[in-house]
């Protein structure tokens, strides 16, 4: 009998899904809303519902749960998720176990991108892989001979606040120059904004934004930089050395024989890696930076669910 592994991965806006088989390969997919004013155990149940719903449930052999916040792994409870308020102290993994009669694993959603990425970009032919996720924060996954290491009390790879300017800008973690702040979304459309204010090079993201600085977001930045716009492009350069002196860091640290990149910012693909790869060059160790593969995944939406589901596989 095929061995069939099922994954949730729990947004502030969608639950996604899936079965997939020992490869990582998606065999049913389905998702649903996320009802943030509904209570924990109502979820669970309709969550536990579309579950019942694949053809191939019965040969799940386990699930696992990708949810963002602060996860108490070994016990399998939901401390407290930012995005989801209502699901403070949740007993997640008894919960679902007591409904399906399954082993039920969970983690953050950082680790489950990190394993996703693990098997969907780099198919798990390495021993040593980091994932950074470049979104609205700044996040990782830290995968050592194959599985995933979660540290002391599971909060390793919080990448984005490593230190890169030591009196740089606030974090939100009390923090001054954490990575986040020169490279999370939030704060490359903030640069672009105070950019826009004390120059007058530029009005072409303006016009891509309706002339409403509160609708720039980085895929406008990254479509105005294509078309040669001088901000946007000075936006992305500064984004890509920083970037580049986190990852620098990182393989001096860990000569990890990958590195994934995923999230949206990763969307601006060479507009970001170029500056970083010559940043790498100018900071990491020779041998390290060469043997190191820089990718750009291809299945960002994916990672969650895929890797929730095989999260089981690398504890
Ligand atoms: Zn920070």
């Amino acid at each position: 009998m095929a061995n069939y592994y099922l994954g949730v991965d729990m947004g502030g806006t969608l639950i996604k899904i899936a079965i997939v088989d020992s490869k990582a390969n998606i065999i049913e997919e389905d998702f649903i809303d996320t009802d943030i004013t509904a209570k924990p155990k109502d979820v669970i149940k309709n969550i536990t519902e579309v579950f019942k719903k694949f053809k191939n449930y019965s040969k799940v052999n386990s699930i696992g749960f990708g949810i963002a916040g602060d996860i108490n792994f070994k016990d399998g409870i939901v401390r407290y998720s930012p995005n989801i308020p209502k699901w403070n102290k949740v007993p997640l993994k008894k919960e679902i176990e007591q409904i399906t009669n399954k082993p039920v694993f969970i983690d953050n959603d950082a680790n489950t991108a990190a394993i996703g990425a693990y098997w969907l970009d780099i198919k798990a032919t390495v021993d040593n892989m980091i994932c950074v996720t470049l979104g609205t924060g700044v996040g990782g996954g830290i995968i050592i001979n194959k599985k995933l290491f979660r540290g002391n009390n599971g909060t390793a790879g919080e990448i984005g606040h490593i230190t890169i300017e030591p009196n740089g800008r606030k974090c939100n973690c009390g923090n001054n120059g954490c990575a986040e702040t020169y490279i999370g979304a939030k704060h490359i459309v903030k640069e672009t904004v105070d950019l826009l204010n004390s120059s007058n090079k530029s009005k072409y993201i303006l016009n891509l934004a309706n002339d409403n600085i509160k609708q720039i977001t980085p895929k406008i930045l990254a479509q105005a930089a294509k078309k040669g716009d001088f901000i946007a492009k000075q936006v992305w350069n500064n984004a890509g050395k920083k970037l580049g002196i986190l990852l620098a860091d990182i393989i001096n640290f860990f000569n990890p024989d990958a590195i994934v990149l995923c999230g949206g910012i990763s969307n601006a693909g060479n507009l970001i890696i170029t500056p970083a790869k010559e940043e790498i060059k100018k900071r990491a160790f020779k041998t390290s930076a060469k043997s190191c593969k820089i990718v750009v995944s291809k299945y960002t939406s994916k990672l969650g669910v895929v890797g929730a589901a095989m999260l089981v596989k690398s504890l």
